[in-house]
């Protein structure tokens, strides 16, 4: 099969190799990737400025078909739509992987960047990674479960938004959009900002939020004054990891306001933090999804609450990655998807 490999650590070294077909172990099942999505960490990982262990294949937003079970796995069949979780090795037993929270194990490793990810034809994962997909879910948007998790751990189960509360979300890509869904779900009015470069995709978020913001053509203080008789937001989710859009989230948030960072800046900022101390913000930070918000995913999908299909933009062979990663280095399209080739 072929396979998206980053074949050596430093810039660039991704390139479509052939690799033999993986097989299934006692415990594991083994998945016919109909498609993966590019997530940001994919071109952060091209450019070599997020851990990889090459030679490895790319891509852990995925979904498809079982194909094989393996020994002593319950409750999964040859034809069922699934998509998985990354984080397929872990210790089992420390406090974060009791807890749920995967990522934030020592030992962690996930498919796409520790070990053979979803840019290829098969994937061999444990059956408890496994979460079948609703009926009304086809396996493109099915793909797009593993960035809906990690949303769903920053907002509605990390952050506490209330009917009514004003949200700003800075950063219209992909985790923005699908952010301001689950803000708009919890009954938030929900304001989606970006600069120029976003044009296509804050259109796009119009559909969802109460009111979108090109910050580079207008000032969004005053929006904000207006409609909270002066004070400003009660939370803000920041989605781009631009450290001017966090500094800007410390002055849009009212006092006792939360600040909830999704995006990762990748290296350190300049923050004045003492503006955030005399407001009494909370801020809190959110990596990558849970065992709890991966459950809770599949519970929203299969009650219609987040539209994932209008997020795609493209889908394209894996041969045609160089295509995508300029794309949407240049932020065009929203979420593209890759699919394996024979
Ligand atoms: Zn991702
Ligand atoms: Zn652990």
């Amino acid at each position: 099969m072929k396979g998206l490999m980053k074949y050596a650590r430093g810039p660039g070294n991704l390139e479509v190799r052939e690799v033999p077909e993986p097989e299934v172990g006692t415990g594991q099942v083994k998945i016919a990737v109909k498609a993966a999505g590019i997530c940001g960490t994919d071109l952060h990982m091209y450019k070599d400025e997020y851990p990889t262990r090459p030679p490895v294949i790319l891509g852990h937003e995925c979904a498809g078909t079982i194909v094989e079970v393996g020994p002593d796995v319950d409750g999964l069949r040859v034809g069922d739509a699934v998509t998985a979780l990354p984080t397929i090795i872990v210790c089992g037993e420390c406090r974060y992987c009791l807890e749920g929270q995967l990522s934030l194990c020592e030992r962690r490793l996930s498919f796409g960047s520790g070990v053979h990810g979803a840019f290829t034809n098969y994937l061999v994962v444990p059956a408890w990674a496994v979460r079948t997909l609703p009926p009304n879910v086809d396996c493109y948007s099915g793909a797009l479960s593993e960035p809906l998790s990690c949303c769903v751990k920053a907002v509605s189960m990390l952050t506490r938004v209330m009917a009514g509360d004003i949200v700003i979300v800075t950063g219209p890509g992909p985790i923005g959009l699908l952010t301001a869904q689950l803000a708009k779900a919890e009954g938030a009015y929900v304001i989606l900002t970006g600069t120029s470069i976003d044009t296509e995709r804050l259109a796009l978020g119009g559909r969802w939020v109460d009111q979108t913001v090109n910050v580079e053509q207008d000032d969004i203080t005053p929006l904000v004054k207006d409609l909270t008789d002066g004070d400003g937001a009660d939370i803000v989710f920041e989605c781009s990891g631009a450290a001017a859009a966090t500094r800007s989230a410390i002055d849009l948030l009212r006092k006792e306001g939360t600040l909830t960072q999704i995006g990762l800046h990748g290296k350190p900022f300049e923050l004045d933090f003492f503006k955030a101390e005399l407001k009494e913000l909370t801020i809190r930070t959110s990596f990558a999804g849970s065992i709890q918000s991966w459950d809770r995913v599949m519970t929203l999908l299969r009650q219609r609450k987040i539209d994932l299909a209008p997020l795609i933009s493209d889908v394209l062979p894996i041969t045609e990655w160089k295509t995508a990663f300029d794309r949407l280095e240049r932020k065009e399209g929203v979420k593209i998807l890759l699919e394996p080739v024979e």
